[in-house]
């Protein structure tokens, strides 16, 4: 059996430093809003290269903070508009809704499965602050163009760095650190990944990183004295601590993420499977392995039967959720084609080549 991604396995890569790290925090007495974090802010703000990191408690409230944040300080109203790729995965579209914000969702190019520079700026309107550019499948979405469109229009740069811990650009930057802000997740199945649930904020904005820090802390920044209705939103120590182990492997998870998927792109012959564009491959920080393929749930069960999991991110595009109903009946077809047609292979830090050349047999007998 080679299961989809395997954490028990993940963890056990360096479990007894993990361990270590929780028994220390265990022992230490204090949990929250202590040492921990503060070496975890400023270890993470080094690796990605941003002035400030701000922990909170996982990746939806970190992009919830960006907009909030940007509300208080007055750069955005609510009703102001919010271009976001309309195959993500729905938390960043939750984001921009919990603000009253309105989410213009623009389709992705099936070739990068990103979303599509050329059909952000009819997007624009008069309304428009900002793009929620989301690094999907842990590869860039950035580009030249998105950076001159966002110049020309006023428009402020928010990342989605959910899935790309460790992506870079060709020149070297790292993402969560080239827009104005970034939201981060430490969901356990990231490339960064927790044992529960954790997040942050990266920005080079002094003004910015205040505000969230406060409405992560019910909106106070001084004790008993409350400057926004916040909420409760802290990264605790036991994860933080646990991530600062897990970040100094994390470029070396990378790397072994990369040998897997350059082995499925050079060895899959399949003429019913098509693999996305992976360029610049040397900067894709390949969270996910996303395939395309004329016969997904065939080949889906098939693996399946092979004893290999797989997953599909994601089977439902969030324009068709019950949740935003409005959107229910708009035509979409390029998000909806890869909801229909996407399969993710197992890839992570824990599988090996051998699994993985098993994995590329059964594929190309299907
Ligand atoms: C995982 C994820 C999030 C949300 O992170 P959580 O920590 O699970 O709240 C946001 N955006 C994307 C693209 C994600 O994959």
């Amino acid at each position: 059996m080679i299961p989809f991604l395997s954490l028990k396995d993940v963890t056990a890569l360096h479990g007894a430093e993990i361990n270590e790290a929780v028994t220390r925090v265990t022992n230490s007495g204090w949990y929250l809003q202590g040492k921990e974090n503060e070496s975890f802010e400023e270890n993470y703000s080094k690796f990605i290269g941003t002035k400030y990191t701000i922990g909170c408690a996982n990746g939806l409230d970190a992009l919830i903070w960006i907009f909030r944040a940007y509300i208080e300080m007055g750069v955005m109203q609510p009703g102001d508009e919010v271009i976001v790729p309309a195959n993500t995965y729905i938390a960043t579209i939750l984001a921009i809704t919990e603000n009253s914000l309105k989410p213009v969702l623009v389709e992705p190019k099936l070739n990068t499965l990103q979303i599509d520079e050329d059909k952000i700026e009819e997007a624009i309107t008069p309304r428009t602050k900002a793009i929620a550019l989301v690094h999907l499948y842990g590869r860039l979405a950035w580009t030249e163009k998105i950076a001159e469109i966002c110049k020309k229009h006023n428009l402020k740069l928010i990342e989605d760095n959910a899935q790309a811990h460790g992506c870079l650009t060709v020149d070297g930057r790292m993402t969560g650190s080239i827009g104005d802000a970034a939201g981060h997740s430490f969901y356990p199945g990231k490339n960064l990944g927790a044992l529960g649930d954790g997040g942050a904020v990266t920005t080079n904005d002094p003004e910015l990183a205040e505000a969230v820090r406060t409405l992560a802390n019910y909106g106070s920044s001084k004790k008993y004295v409350f400057k926004y209705t916040g909420r409760n939103s802290r990264l605790d120590e036991i994860q933080a601590a646990v991530l600062n182990v897990k970040l100094k492997y994390l470029v070396e998870d990378n790397v072994h993420r990369k040998e897997v998927a350059r082995y499925y792109i050079e060895n899959i012959k399949n003429p019913t499977i098509s693999l996305p564009d992976t360029l610049p491959y040397e900067s894709n920080a390949f969270h996910l392995f996303p395939i395309l393929c004329e016969k997904r749930d065939e080949l889906h069960d098939y693996l399946e039967a092979n004893g290999v999991g797989t997953v599909i991110h994601y089977p439902i595009a969030p324009h068709k959720q019950e949740c935003y109903k409005e959107w229910n009946n708009i035509s979409l077809p390029i998000t909806e084609y890869i909801a229909d047609h996407e399969l993710s292979l197992p890839i992570g830090p824990s599988i090996t080549m051998n699994e993985v050349k098993q994995i590329v047999e059964l594929i190309n007998k299907f």
